[in-house]
């Protein structure tokens, strides 16, 4: 039986491609092994967000092929649909798959002799319109539910549009069908995936909020997580229904990127900093004990010290709970890559800094307001120093001491303190 193994860099949505793409190597009598095992063939699903991101896979390539240089090797995912050729030359590489193809490849290793000239099988990105279902199973506790795929957006910074092409999604039927195949195998947390979730419906003519409906009448799946909706796309209604939900949890994850209006504009994003407040003030105050996640960037060209510091000062007026700081990078063929005013990077890390700090102090602060309280924790499979972890509906990190019984179960708990690692000590409540 030929062996196979995968690296996936990146989103949640990667994760559970390459999951499934796994499961169909699986399905095809191929045995599963550790990426830093001996392999017959390599798969690294690769991610394209930054210049690093690009690195970091040449990187995972090459160990690819200092594992087994007599092995077949397969490149998928946004780098591989954005710079193909660029990959194709990199020694060992046999299969670069675009967006449109990676779900194809048991039939382009199929005869497939390490020493030809690499395949590249890839299309336009204007070209990529099928949607893959996918979901992640087997690797961790919770399932990452892909929902959607692509965007329709034009932020300047971004090339997640030209990786991964237009929104699309499947039909609302069919991916509560993907939940209760999920939920038959004893799955608890689903977390909602894709580039741009709220727009599910794009190529169905359906609605997020009619998605959101329809699963959570799924029988068996007892947590949904909506890993990220964009602000103008989050409606009071999806709002009041997970105020109302049993299933949805009190968790959202809302990209802001600044906190000027100007740089919004300038980022082409949908929503200026009047509306963003509201949202925010919406969801406290129906959902009081929901935890708020941000994305920001710092360091968009043209930055200035002051426009910073209004971002800062926007962030630490709002009733929010962590930050996910990016640091701006120049991509090809997105607008910004030509804009002037670049950021110095010393700046970029002086503020990259500042927003670490305040994000550490608004996690604090948000953890705090619920000590004392009980709460229900899905503890995960991850064993560090003797201890389990896992998170409320809220979001709050709980370790304990490891008990195998109490992987993937449900467990109500009471939160008792901040540890020196962030997390929060708890002893169980029957
Ligand atoms: S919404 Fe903007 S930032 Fe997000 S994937 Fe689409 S283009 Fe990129």
């Amino acid at each position: 039986m030929k062996t196979v193994a995968f690296n996936t860099l990146g989103c949640k949505l990667n994760f559970s491609e390459t999951s499934t793409i796994a499961n169909l190597f699986l399905d095809n009598n191929y045995s599963r092994v550790a990426f830093n095992n001996k392999a017959d063939i390599y798969i690294i699903n690769t991610c394209s967000v930054t210049a690093n991101a690009d690195r970091k896979c040449r990187q995972i390539i090459r160990k690819a092929v200092k594992n087994n240089a007599n092995a077949i090797v397969v490149v998928i995912g946004c780098y591989a649909q954005l710079k193909p050729k660029e990959i194709s030359e990199i020694k060992g590489v046999n299969v670069v798959l675009g967006a449109n193809e990676k779900f194809n490849i048991l039939k382009y290793i199929k005869d497939l002799d390490n020493k030809q000239a690499p395949k590249v099988i890839s299309c336009d990105v204007n070209d990529v319109d099928n949607f893959f279902p996918a979901f992640s199973f087997g690797d961790r506790t919770r399932s990452f539910l892909k929902v959607q795929d692509g965007c329709d957006y034009e932020c300047t910074y971004c090339t997640i549009p030209l990786a991964r092409g237009k929104s699309r999604n499947d039909t609302v039927e069919n991916t509560v069908n993907q939940a209760k195949k999920i939920a038959e195998k004893e799955v608890k947390e689903i977390i909602l995936t894709g580039v741009n979730i709220g727009d599910f419906g794009q190529s169905t003519g359906e609605s997020f909020t009619s998605l959101v409906k329809e699963l959570d009448k799924v029988e068996g799946i007892e947590r949904y997580r909506i890993s990220s909706i964009e602000p103008n796309l989050i409606t009071d209604e999806i709002i009041n229904i997970v105020s109302s939900s049993k299933r949805f949890v009190p968790h959202f994850h809302i990209p802001l990127q600044s906190g000027t209006d100007t740089l919004l504009a300038i980022m082409k994003r949908r929503y200026n900093t009047e509306l963003y407040k509201n949202k925010i003030e919406t969801i406290n105050k129906l959902i009081p004990e929901a935890s708020i996640g941000v994305d920001v960037i710092i360091g968009f060209p043209g930055e200035t010290d002051e426009d910073f510091n209004t971002t800062y000062n926007f962030l630490n007026s709002l009733d929010i709970s962590y930050l996910h700081v990016f640091t701006y990078s120049d991509r090809e063929n997105t607008l910004s890559n030509n804009m002037d005013n670049k950021v110095n990077p010393k700046v970029k890390d002086e503020r990259s800094k500042m927003l670490h700090i305040l994000s550490d102090k608004l996690q604090r602060r948000f953890y705090e307001k619920n000590l004392g309280q009980e709460k229900e924790v899905l503890f995960e499979t991850q064993k560090k120093n003797g201890k389990m972890f896992g998170f409320t509906d809220n979001y709050v990190k709980v370790e304990l001491d490891f008990d195998k019984n109490l992987v993937n179960n449900i467990t109500k708990v009471q939160l008792l303190s901040i540890n020196e690692d962030g997390n929060v000590n708890a002893i169980i409540v029957s």
